[in-house]
């Protein structure tokens, strides 16, 4: 798996902060960025960001590539609306099932399981390769392949977006690939705009509170799970 920021809207937090100024100054924004400091700008954003007023954060924009990921995982991913997307397709691009799919670790720790897997992998692979011998369309052909197999996604969302997307799939309730890729996300955006991801996470972590009540203190410390995000 590789998730990389590829690129993001410039100087977010200076945007963001003269776009939340502009609602309270006599000015325009062009004057207002001209004059706005960095820090000053963090401390706005931070501050109108905590009242709730979320939407001066959607001028910032960020945009990832996500590679060798699973179809059920972007399956998950693209449920996300307000974002958009580029896929590769199963109807230009011929697909090698045995190069490429993605083995969930309770698979691969379990040796019968690894077997059934990899078995039914193989078979997959025959059939499909099969009827693309035979003239079928990869369009078609595709319609066996399994949720396992491994694609790219390019994927852009805006900063309250990506907060919403962080809140429900850093979440140890989400499954564990889109899980580690937001939680991925998450610490490569923190690093480049500090201020518009500042308690960013899980709602435990963002909300102080979970709202859907805590898996079993094992799976859900919360207390480790807030430390664990702030060092992200
Ligand atoms: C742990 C977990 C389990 C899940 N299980 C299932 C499942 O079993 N089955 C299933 O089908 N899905 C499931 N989902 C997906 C889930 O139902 C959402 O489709 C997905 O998380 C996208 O979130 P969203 O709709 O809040 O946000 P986005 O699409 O990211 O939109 C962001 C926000 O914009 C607003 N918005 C967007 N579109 C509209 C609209 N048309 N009308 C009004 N407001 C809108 C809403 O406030 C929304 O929260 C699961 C998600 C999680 C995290």
């Amino acid at each position: 798996m590789k998730v990389k920021l590829l690129r993001y809207t410039p100087d977010p937090e200076l945007l963001c902060g003269a776009a939340a100024l502009t609602s309270s100054k006599t000015e325009g924004t062009s004057d207002i960025i001209e004059k706005l400091d960095l820090e000053k700008a963090k401390r706005i954003v931070r501050r109108v960001t905590s009242y709730g007023h979320e939407s001066v954060i959607e001028h910032a924009s960020f945009t990832f590539s996500l590679e060798g990921i699973s179809r059920a995982m972007t399956h998950q991913l693209v449920r996300h609306r307000i974002a958009s997307y580029t896929q590769q397709s199963q109807r230009y691009v011929a697909y090698d099932t045995l190069g490429h799919y993605v083995t969930p670790p309770s698979i691969s720790q379990s040796p019968k399981a690894k077997k059934i897997f990899e078995k039914t992998l193989m078979q997959i692979s025959e059939a499909y390769q099969k009827l693309l011998k035979d003239g079928i369309s990869k369009e078609d052909a595709r319609f066996i392949l399994p949720n396992a197999a491994k694609t790219n996604i390019v994927v852009t969302m805006n900063a309250r977006e990506l907060r919403h997307f962080f809140r429900l799939r850093c979440c140890q309730r989400s499954q564990w690939e889109i899980r580690e890729v937001a939680i991925e996300m998450l610490r490569q955006v923190k690093k480049v705009a500090p201020s518009l991801f500042e308690n960013a996470g899980p709602s435990c972590v963002e909300l102080g509170y979970c709202p859907e009540g805590a898996m079993k203190p094992e799976v859900c410390n919360i207390a480790e799970i807030k430390k664990r995000f702030e060092e992200l």
